[in-house]
């Protein structure tokens, strides 16, 4: 079997929905790859994720990828000095032009900041309700339900993984490392297919000196295993920006390799066709190379 690659897009922003998400349509378009967007829906206020940098380990992460020059400095302001532009309302015409353009389309989440920084400290009512309201936008600008769902900054917990429950997805991908499997979380299990990202990111790379650009795509086919689907979350912002060239590097040399590029919802079909050989495994929160903050994991 050749080497199987699973490309997953994050988009945070007003400004990445508008920019970034076109010009991979356009690169995973051009190179044959498949790839599942997962669209922010409500407010973007990722200038109140500045309140971020009195964390620990921040101001590496900082210096090291350079969050204005990837973000720009419109994006850091809005919901501060800025009103918060609606992404949904602003930009549900681009993203039906993913839909259409066949791509999967999912939820990464309603509101990119709250979700990151607070959905540890909310209730069930409060995670339900945000989640819902994702839900509600996705249905507004697509006429269906959402099959899949991406936390948010890797933020999950048992009370995120009972509104995805109640959603009904086909499978959900909010944690890193490992192979797909059911997650258990305060004492529960729950029936939603988890399927793991498995590389890192590019942000977790970038701007470190062991991992130089003219490194990073041979690096990261060094990474590529052949016994289970490779699973690779990119950044609208990111590598549909800034990045791009990058990325269109490494999707040339994935072609030049011979490496498959699939759909993640036939990935979770495949899988839930053996239901039964699927482990549950505990879901906790873990530290991650390359990360402030802690993420989801299985153990
Ligand atoms: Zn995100």
């Amino acid at each position: 079997m050749p080497t199987r690659l699973a490309l997953k897009v994050d988009v945070d922003t007003d400004r990445g929905t508008r920019e970034g998400v076109p010009n991979l349509a356009a690169d995973c378009r051009e190179f044959g790859a498949p790839a599942c967007f997962l669209f922010s829906l409500g407010p973007d206020q990722t200038g109140r994720a500045i309140t971020r940098v009195f964390r620990p380990g921040f101001f590496r992460k900082v210096s090291r990828t350079s969050v204005v020059s990837i973000y720009g400095v419109r994006t850091l302001l809005n919901g501060t000095l800025l009103p918060a532009p609606h992404i949904g309302r602003r930009n549900a015409g681009t993203m039906r032009a993913v839909r259409d353009a066949g791509f999967e389309i999912g939820i990464h989440c309603h509101n990119h900041y709250r979700w990151q920084d607070y959905v540890q400290t909310m209730t069930q009512g409060e995670v339900d309700a945000e989640f819902d309201a994702a839900r509600a936008e996705f249905r507004r600008i697509f006429g269906a339900e959402a099959r899949t769902a991406g936390a948010a900054g890797w933020q999950s917990n048992a009370r995120s993984r009972a509104a995805y429950e109640r959603a009904g997805l086909l499978y959900a991908s909010d944690t890193r490392g490992g192979a797909p499997f059911f997650p258990r979380t305060d004492g529960q299990v729950f029936n939603t297919l988890e399927i793991p990202s498995t590389l890192p990111t590019f942000d977790e790379l970038m701007g470190r000196p062991e991992h130089p650009d003219d490194q990073i795509v041979p690096h990261y086919l060094s990474l590529l295993r052949d016994d289970r689907v490779n699973v690779l979350t990119i950044h609208a912002e990111i590598e549909g920006m800034g990045r791009r060239g990058l990325f269109r590097d490494l999707l040339a040399a994935c072609r030049a390799r011979g490496v498959e590029l699939i759909r993640l919802d036939d990935y979770a079909r495949e899988q839930l066709a053996d239901r039964g050989t699927i482990p549950v495994r505990d879901q906790v929160m873990a530290p991650l190379d390359g990360r402030s903050g802690l993420v989801a994991a299985q153990r």
